[in-house]
């Protein structure tokens, strides 16, 4: 898309090379030009698990419920969704626990959500539970709180650091010879402070600033005294730390992350590990990480599915396709992880 790609060049012209994470802000969230905000490609670019198959946010609402009831039914719940996508998570979760007494009067519905084509689907297909829309996780209300986020903290923008000897050169986004991005190394290390958690033996390492944001607003909310729990999903190393994960997907496939700068979606592994570490320091509950596979089941996955496929038109059988990419190790399985954050839950919510 040229217009990005004009853009982006003209700032390092005045401005010198960027950061990788500067580079995924705009890519992802540039108002004019950016993916999310103009054409965020789920089901084109990157297929995602509540839309693989209803089993993913049926079980998830049924979490919900479950913590809830655990929580003895607190009254009002906020329930927040961190980067909702199509809504279908939502819709699903909700559909799944619409007989649970008392559960639908009890919340209020908050969608954390930077995109605004993104905005107008979930308010076409969340409508009945009269959603609010916030842009920072925390602005949701104080209270009882259950969040969920899937595959919204790889979207987080990550700053890359590659070892030089004694040093430590940051990788920034400039432009060859004949005009084309390209990746770099800055002369010396602009910020001492990212690189104090590199792991000693590492060559490179990649931190998203953005999960410390997210702790620090977890404790925050956590002095806050009311219970909460976010359950977050995502893929990424549980023990190393990662260094060069940035990947870009463009029409189903992974291209170069500089092709199509704007057009195509950009993620990192997230480095589950260290936001382990940072919501244990912040002395918050941490539960998991788990595989996606072994949560789905122990939250009853294979019942659930035989129960639906029973009712099914096809027999079931495109209901058993997307759950088994869901669960099985060789998709999607073990990649994605479950984690669970809480505040002041006197029990181990369930699938942990
Ligand atoms: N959870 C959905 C969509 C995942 S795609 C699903 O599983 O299908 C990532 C989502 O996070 C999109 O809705 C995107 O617009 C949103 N997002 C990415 N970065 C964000 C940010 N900084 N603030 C709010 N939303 C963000």
């Amino acid at each position: 898309m040229a217009a990005l790609k004009d853009l982006l060049t003209r700032l390092i012209q005045t401005d010198g090379p960027m950061p990788v994470s500067t580079y995924m802000t705009l890519c992802l969230h540039h108002s004019a030009h950016g993916y999310y905000a103009t054409r965020p490609g789920l089901g084109r670019d990157f297929v995602t698990a509540p839309e693989t198959s209803q089993v993913f946010g049926d079980l998830i609402g049924l979490w919900l419920a479950q913590t809830w009831i655990d929580l003895d039914r607190p009254r009002p719940l906020q329930l927040a969704e961190l980067g909702p996508g199509r809504g279908t998570l939502m819709q699903d979760a909700l559909r799944a626990t619409g007989p649970i007494d008392g559960f639908h009067e009890a919340l209020t519905l908050s969608l954390v959500e930077a995109s605004p084509p993104l905005r107008d689907i979930q308010a076409s297909r969340l409508a009945r539970y009269a959603p609010t829309w916030i842009s920072d996780p925390s602005d949701i209300a104080p209270g009882p709180t259950l969040i969920l986020g899937n595959e919204y903290l790889d979207c987080l923008p990550a700053r890359q650091f590659v070892r030089d000897g004694p040093r430590w050169r940051e990788r920034v986004v400039g432009y060859s010879d004949t005009g084309e991005l390209a990746f770099g190394l800055t002369d010396d290390l602009s910020d001492p402070n990212g690189t104090a958690s590199a792991p000693p033996q590492a060559r490179g390492f990649e931190i998203q600033p953005g999960l410390e944001t997210l702790v620090e607003g977890l404790r925050q909310r956590a002095r806050l005294g009311h219970p909460f729990a976010a359950l977050l999903i995502d893929y990424g190393p549980s023990e190393a730390c990662p260094e060069d994960t940035l990947r870009a997907y463009y029409d189903g496939t992974q291209i170069d992350p500089l092709a199509r700068p704007g057009e195509s979606d950009l993620t990192v592994d997230v480095d589950f590990g260290r936001l382990v570490r940072l919501a244990k320091q912040a002395g918050l509950q941490v539960h998991g990480p788990v595989p996606q596979g072994q949560f789905l089941l122990a939250l009853g996955a294979e019942a659930h599915l035989n129960r639906l496929a029973g009712s099914a038109s096809d027999g079931g059988a495109a209901l058993y396709h997307g759950t088994r990419m869901l669960i099985d190790p060789a998709e999607m399985g073990t990649r994605f992880k479950f984690v669970c954050i809480s505040h002041a839950l006197p029990f181990k919510p369930t699938g942990f």
